[in-house]
């Protein structure tokens, strides 16, 4: 799964000096010979957003951009550098479909492998919305509001958790 993501670095970025495997608290991890810099690889932290509607519908949408390009998932994106994490939620959910939501809660924290990002720490929370006039950006080719028990494919495991710890909680 880390395929691609694994070859990315072959230099030191401080120093240009070539990087080399050696063995670093545990893991093999890329290190430069001359200066010392580690090429730590953490997850990336992801905000999904499970944005439901005044009937419980779900906001789910068609993608893009890879990763799971043409595929339906929850919205969601990267947070940005000094971002709270609930604020980046709300602001991809605007970005991408036009809607403005209030978070509802935290519904749980997961991890998913990507080829494109590598492994990404996804973020998952519950947003309500009361209006549901869509206005989507270029991300999305589609969004539309699903009730639960009609829900589409979703290729990412981490948005398949997140829709069944919700309605696992409802119970
Ligand atoms: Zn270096």
């Amino acid at each position: 799964m880390e395929g691609l993501f694994q070859h990315t670095f072959k230099f030191c970025p401080l120093c240009k000096d070539s990087l080399r495997g050696k063995q670093v608290d545990g893991r093999k991890r890329l290190v430069c010979p001359k200066c010392g810099w580690i090429h730590y690889k953490n997850p990336l932290p992801v905000v999904v957003c499970a944005a439901k509607n005044r009937n419980g519908e779900i906001l789910i949408a068609k993608r893009n951009f890879k990763p799971g390009i043409n595929k339906w998932a929850l919205p969601g994106g990267f947070v940005e550098s000094g971002e709270i994490p609930k604020a980046a939620c709300l602001r991809e959910l605007e970005e991408e479909t036009g809607l403005k939501g209030k978070i509802k809660r935290l519904i749980g924290v997961y991890i998913q492998k990507t080829r494109e990002y590598g492994s990404l720490l996804v973020i998952g929370y519950e947003v309500s919305v009361s209006k549901c006039n869509l206005s989507l950006n270029n991300e999305l080719k589609d969004a539309r509001f699903f009730n639960k028990k009609n829900l589409p494919v979703i290729p990412f495991s981490s948005h398949r958790e997140m829709l069944k710890q919700m309605q696992n909680d409802l119970k």
